[in-house]
């Protein structure tokens, strides 16, 4: 017991005070790409269990609003820079696998970190290069030439020491060594941020939808987040705290399980598994949506956000206290009317109103007091002069976090 004691002391002197100890906090992110909730949890999945033993699993959903102005099509690309910048694909503008022209005026957690963080050392292991050079902006001057530390990606390319096979035995393949080299990084360097992106299991469901074949991708896919896992544990023995969140980027439409990019149910079902801790009830909600996984991220690494970039982030953090989440705008006879799902402690909301989107490029939007109403009220009904317009932006502030949302009518968002 003495001895105890005597640890207990040591430690609290070596970190007392100090107030870098966020940097302690490192992140890593899995895409596991086109794995339906339903499949995986009918298929043994023992380290992505041992995850979120430790936090959580619950069902989400990606896709923006369904039929409505940050609609997101269920595409791979689209979902992952959905992740990475926290807002939907109105804001992004990656509509697409051939990311034409994506909007760098949303940053990417990557970006975010670094800008904070100049010394912090980001990682990606990928089995698709785009994901670095077209969605990261890898050294492009629309990202202030963020240069990632280390990444592993374009074995795709390699046809020599991966010839392509018509089974996809070769992205098996690159996964595998996607996942090794991440977990040999992970273990010697423990970098501060890291995505891992895998592939195989996408290209089984699109050739065999929901099949035997499937559910071999995805043990697969669980054997290799277990070399990640076993290295993350290595590292949380010497004291640093990690967060793994894993996810999948879309599901697949029914009733086979083959394709995806529409906004059915069944495509727009993706699911999370965490050892985050503090989870909060939105996680567990089954409606945590892609676009939360970015505010936790920051949440977690403690990083502070401009407040121009704070009112554009279209999720809310799944870890601790929440003001307000899933606001939304309706329109009920002649009004507009906001609604959200308030947070445990009841709180007054700020409301504001914009009639700008000068943000998307680079600019800033006036914002306009409306008024404070409690949290509890669950609703406020806007002015009708302001409700009427075509376009504007409503942001609420409350205590722990803000949401924004849009009204676009008349002319759709242009797609690229
Ligand atoms: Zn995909």
């Amino acid at each position: 017991m003495r001895t105890r004691y005597l640890f207990f002391f040591v430690f609290t002197l070596l970190f007392w005070g100090q107030p870098a100890f966020a940097q302690q906090n490192k992140i890593v992110f899995l895409i596991l790409d086109g794995i339906p909730a339903q499949d995986l949890e009918r298929v043994a999945t023992p380290n992505l269990d041992q995850i979120a033993s430790q936090g959580g699993y619950s069902r989400a959903y990606t896709g923006g609003l369904a039929g409505g102005y940050s609609e997101s099509p269920t595409i791979s690309a689209v979902g992952y820079n959905t992740l990475l910048t926290g807002t939907w694909a109105h804001k992004h503008q990656v509509w697409g696998n051939g990311i034409k022209a994506p909007n760098y005026q949303y940053w990417t957690i990557f970006r975010y970190l670094r800008e904070v963080r100049p010394d912090a050392k980001v990682a990606i292991f990928s089995t698709w290069q785009d994901n670095r050079t077209k969605l990261l902006g890898d050294n492009l001057p629309q990202t202030n030439f963020l240069r990632l530390n280390q990444s592993l990606d374009g074995l795709e390319l390699d046809t020599l020491r991966y010839p392509h096979d018509s089974q996809s035995d070769y992205i098996h393949r690159i996964d595998q060594r996607v996942a090794e080299e991440a977990a040999d990084y992970l273990r010697n360097q423990g970098p501060d941020l890291t995505w891992v992106y895998l592939q195989y299991t996408d290209d089984m469901g699109h050739r065999h939808g929901r099949s035997s074949e499937l559910d071999a991708a995805i043990e697969k896919a669980d054997a290799q987040v277990g070399l990640i896992w076993q290295a993350v544990q290595e590292r949380q023995q010497k004291g640093e705290d990690w967060q793994l969140w894993i996810t999948t980027d879309h599901g697949r439409k029914e009733p086979d399980g083959k394709g995806h990019g529409g906004q059915s149910d069944a495509e727009r079902e993706i699911w999370i598994s965490t050892n985050a801790k503090d989870l909060n009830a939105r996680f567990y909600s089954g409606q945590a949506a892609m676009v939360d996984l970015l505010p936790s991220m920051i949440r977690f690494f403690n990083l502070v956000v401009s407040e121009r970039q704070e009112r554009e982030l279209d999720g809310v953090p799944l870890i601790g206290p929440l003001s307000l989440s899933d606001l939304t705008l309706k329109e009920r006879d002649m009004d507009q009317v906001l609604t959200w799902t308030p947070g445990i402690q009841s709180e007054p909301l700020s409301v504001y109103w914009s009639p700008t989107d000068h943000f998307r490029e680079g600019d800033q939007d006036e914002y306009f007091l409306l008024g404070e109403v409690p949290s509890g009220a669950k609703q406020y009904v806007l002015p009708r002069e302001l409700g009427n317009k075509p376009f504007f932006k409503v942001l609420v502030v409350g205590k722990y976090n803000s949401a924004n949302t849009w009204r676009v009518s008349g002319k759709p968002q242009q797609k690229n």
